[in-house]
């Protein structure tokens, strides 16, 4: 009996990942820190989870939303442009949504962009009429075209989309952009963002009513306490009680809101103060969700701060 067939019942969930490309290895590492191992298969189509009931399927990430559509993933990790296109082409059939976004996962980041050749002045869209548009994203630059009421032509490509102007084969492109080398590299610059991409967690629209649901939400949870702590470091420090509205003032500067709440709550909340006696000094802890550089360090020690120390946070609930 092969690995699928083998686990085609409902109490085990099933992930669909890219099996190679950009999304392959920070899927894995991403649900590797949630907790989940596996037994490889020799394909290493088919991923069987050995600390919990979690498969993983291994594919081409335009099957991923298809796989989620049909009932035979459960969860997929993808582009939200391949989500969101796939999604746009269902629309265009008249067929109800079958999936959703669970949540942002912070790695691929692209954009979906309009590029035109460089000697253009680009204005607005409404310079598109009649023009041709090479892409590998039909329906959503279709969908954006309807949007902006303008009548061009949209060539679908399945690669090298960005030499489409060189040959002829349309007047410009749309195209995943990161670091834009590929359009400078074929003499195109960008000019309009249809879409701003990550890598996404999937799931239908329609959550499961059986064993799968549970093991889905822990999973869920245990992605947010990795997410959320991506990044963070936890600042350790002595100071004296008139220092610390001083020190604390260094620390959310130039960081979001939640970095002050978080040096906030960790010197109120119990247990992140604890007097030293001996010394007459507090003993500080704060959850920063920004880089500790040396140099905040340093100020900070200029603002009275003693004992500064960083340390990395691996894993929370919260
Ligand atoms: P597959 O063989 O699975 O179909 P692929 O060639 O379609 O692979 P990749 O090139 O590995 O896919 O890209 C996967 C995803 O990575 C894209 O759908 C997109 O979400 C993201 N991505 C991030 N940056 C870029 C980029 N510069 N170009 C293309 N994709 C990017
Ligand atoms: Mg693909």
């Amino acid at each position: 009996m092969s690995p699928l067939a083998a686990n085609a019942g409902r109490d085990r969930l099933r992930i669909a990942i890219q099996k190679s490309g950009r999304l392959a290895d920070p899927a894995r590492s991403l649900l590797a820190a949630c907790g989940l191992s596996w037994r490889e298969s020799r394909d290493r189509l088919f991923c069987y989870g050995e600390s919990l009931p979690i498969d993983l399927l291994l594919v081409r990430d335009d099957d991923i939303p298809g796989l989620i559509a049909d009932g035979v993933c459960d969860l997929g990790v993808v582009g939200r442009n391949e989500l969101d296109e796939q999604a746009a082409e269902r629309r265009r059939n008249g067929l109800a949504p079958a999936y959703r976004e669970l949540r942002g996962l912070g790695f691929g980041r692209c954009r979906l962009m309009l590029a035109v050749p460089e000697h253009w002045e680009w204005r607005d869209a409404a310079q598109l009429e009649s023009l041709r548009i090479a892409t590998s994203y039909p329906a959503l630059v279709n969908e954006w075209l309807q949007a902006q009421s303008v009548a061009a032509s949209v060539v679908e490509l399945s690669g090298s989309v960005e030499i489409a102007p060189k040959l002829g084969t349309a007047d410009l492109i749309c195209d995943l952009v990161s670091s834009g080398a590929t359009l400078v590299a074929n003499q195109l610059k960008p000019v309009e963002t249809l879409l701003d991409s990550e890598a996404v967690l999937a799931g239908p629209v329609r959550e499961p009513d059986d064993a799968r649901a549970p093991l889905a939400a822990m999973l869920l949870r245990r992605l947010d306490g990795v997410l959320k702590l991506k990044d963070s470091k936890v600042l350790m420090f002595r100071a004296n009680a008139e220092q610390v509205p001083g020190l604390l003032r260094l620390l959310p500067d130039a960081e979001p809101p939640s970095r002050l709440t978080a040096g906030v709550e960790a010197v109120n909340g119990a247990g992140a103060m604890q007097a030293a006696a001996e010394s007459g000094l507090l003993s500080l802890q704060a959850l920063c969700h920004g880089a500790v550089t040396w140099q905040l360090l340093e100020e900070l020690e200029r603002a009275g701060a003693q004992g500064l120390m960083v340390l990395s946070v691996e894993r929370s609930l919260v």
